[in-house]
């Protein structure tokens, strides 16, 4: 469960519209637009809705995707999976675990060690240099 639990209404007041649309109501950023895609800095991402640190940058890698890719979360414990049964696909769909905002999803396909794709919006993410 969530450790922050906020109404829709009062999230839509903390939020930006767009990161709003991604983290609460569980929009896609169009794909090779975000902010972070392309980001090669030393750091860590964390969640745009609450600050929990989510994916550290050296896990980032380039998949082709058109999204921020990592093959691992920071923890296990800082990230829930939901199966995702939306849009007419058998998805796993990735969450904040402190607030629950929605970040991507993740799929097996990754040629990484952990052989997993973490495919996530940059608008659910902030960067912070260096950190951790
Ligand atoms: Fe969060």
């Amino acid at each position: 469960m969530p450790k922050i639990t906020r109404t829709k209404e009062e999230w839509k007041k903390l939020l930006p519209p767009e990161n709003f649309h991604v983290l609460i109501e569980k929009g896609t950023e169009p794909p090779f637009t975000g902010k972070f895609y392309k980001h090669k800095k030393e750091g860590v991402y964390v969640c745009a809705g609450c600050g929990q640190e989510l994916f550290k940058s050296d896990t980032k890698y380039d998949s082709g995707s058109g999204w921020p890719s990592f093959w691992t979360p920071v923890s296990l414990d800082n990230v829930d999976l939901k199966p995702d049964h939306s849009s007419g696909m058998e998805r796993i769909e990735v969450v904040c675990s402190k607030c629950g905002g929605h970040l991507g999803h993740v799929f097996d396909d990754s040629p990484r060690p952990t052989g997993q794709r973490f495919c996530i919006n940059s608008l659910s993410l902030d960067f912070k240099v260096g950190h951790s």
